[in-house]
């Protein structure tokens, strides 16, 4: 730090305090993790300095030999870790990769000369004429994905992002009752809007998606089925998301972030089945600019760790640490949306406290337990003050924590919880909830024993 110190000292200042603030709270956010050392070192570093717009073996630059060894080894190791036909490892985050793959869709499936020439020259170059011809072909393309309130993502059609403007979209909740899909739901909204793409995969829902099920209905209505698997890569390369609960066999194309439960670098990536490949491909220029060869570096290195036995012991220890999370709260009387977990998330109802997701979410922070508020399904708060709080246990797991600790993580929340007054964004009685690493493994301080 002391070379960005002396350029620009409040940088480093920031840089300093991060660490000191991931290491003394309790991270609970699901989509966070902490990368390891070797990632974060493949990225940081003067990989970042080339550009190489193209793929590997026909760039647009000279000079790019090792950006090619980074960018194949990356996906070398992404179609091993997955099973997948092909991997793209270059989009720059999970936006990116779900644009890479609405537009690869559209280039498969519709009829458009101007569509073929925007994937091979860029969307720059279109002319007036290949605009409108555009338009006209793709104005009447549907997807139908879940449901915000349930769990959806904004990528997923929704209006405040481009998916909601380049589609016409529908969207499936859960069953009222049980907080779970309805696949029968799912079926007959398929049957009748005929969707171009049917979208499985999700932000915050707790439970499995069979995806099994989710390619049988894509068949039955012609529609290409996307996963976007950002929330539980990890799951699914730990070997504990398998059989149907694993998209990979079942979806034409898949997405994912790198960085969440995977525990790899920020970024994104497309997995596909050869029949896509080409268009996937094209990602870089139709939608991308060029890659970030640093990044893809790491990507390499954090898939190399995945590979790994140990990802396997993780990957499980972060679903048992959610279940142990859910039963302490659910023991605690606290109300869970679906009455628990079979995955990575826990979607907490605060209106049992007499809070909103923000109050509940503030209060948390000021205890030193980082969360995110979130709407939970029908939610009267809106998405902005929701009923909710999202819990998520990769990044926990990854520091050692267990499924006891999670216990004690229980009841610190449910503790502040209680204490937390309505209408104010203190909580009443302000509990340290702080961690640090010993030697690997997180130990309690005593000022927080002291607290407990
Ligand atoms: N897809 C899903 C399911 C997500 O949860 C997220 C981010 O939270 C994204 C895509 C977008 O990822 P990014 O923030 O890297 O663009």
């Amino acid at each position: 730090l002391d070379v960005v110190r002396s350029v620009e000292p409040r940088i480093a200042a920031a840089i300093g305090q991060e660490l000191t603030d991931q290491r003394e709270s309790l991270k609970l956010i699901a989509s966070e993790n902490y990368a390891s050392p070797a990632t974060l070192l493949a990225m940081g570093n003067w990989m970042s300095d080339k550009y190489a717009e193209g793929t590997v073996g026909h760039r647009f630059y000279a000079g790019c030999r090792n950006v090619d060894t980074v960018e194949s080894v990356a996906a070398e190791h992404a179609r091993a870790l997955f099973g997948a036909d092909h991997a793209y490892v270059q989009p720059h985050s999970g936006i990116d990769a779900n644009l890479v793959a609405f537009w690869s869709v559209l280039a498969q499936r519709v009829e458009s000369p101007a569509l073929e020439r925007a994937g091979v020259r860029g969307v720059n170059d279109l002319s007036e004429e290949d605009w409108a011809e555009l338009r006209r072909s793709l104005g009447d393309q549907r997807m139908l994905g879940m449901s915000l309130d349930a769990g959806g993502h904004l990528t997923h059609g929704f209006r405040p992002n481009i998916s909601g403007k380049m589609f016409h979209q529908r969207s499936y909740g859960t069953d009222p009752e049980t907080g779970r899909i309805d696949y029968d739901a799912v079926r007959a909204a398929a049957r009748e809007f005929r969707p171009l793409i049917l979208i499985a995969g999700y932000s915050a829902y707790p439970r499995l998606v069979n995806f099994r099920v989710m390619r049988e209905i894509a068949d039955e209505v012609g529609a290409t089925l996307m996963v976007d698997m950002a929330h539980f890569a990890g799951l699914v390369a730990g070997k504990v998301l398998t059989g149907e609960h694993d998209p990979v066999p079942f979806a034409h194309i898949v997405t994912t972030t790198t960085h969440k439960s995977l525990r790899g670098p920020r970024g994104g990536m497309v997995l596909c089945e050869e029949s896509l490949a080409e268009h996937v491909d094209r990602g870089c220029p139709m939608v991308l600019g060029g890659p970030l060869p640093h990044v893809m570096a790491a990507k390499a290195v954090a898939l190399a760790e995945a590979r790994q036995p140990a990802f396997r012991t993780y990957a499980q220890q972060i679903v048992d640490n959610a279940r142990a999370l859910a039963e302490g709260l659910t023991r605690r009387g606290a109300k869970l949306v679906t009455g628990g977990t079979d995955n990575h998330l826990v979607l907490l109802d605060v209106s049992g406290y007499g809070l909103t997701g923000r109050q509940a979410e503030s209060a948390l922070l000021d205890s030193g337990i980082v969360t995110n508020r979130n709407a939970v399904p029908q939610d009267p708060n809106g998405a902005w003050y929701t009923s909710g709080i999202r819990l998520g246990t990769p990044a926990l797991t990854t520091r050692g924590l267990g499924a006891p600790e999670l216990d004690e993580v229980a009841a610190l929340i449910d503790g502040v919880l209680r204490g937390t007054s309505p209408g104010t964004t203190k909580s009443g009685k302000p509990s340290k909830a702080q961690y640090v690493l010993a030697d690997g493994l997180a130990a309690r301080t005593a000022e927080q024993a002291a607290d407990l």
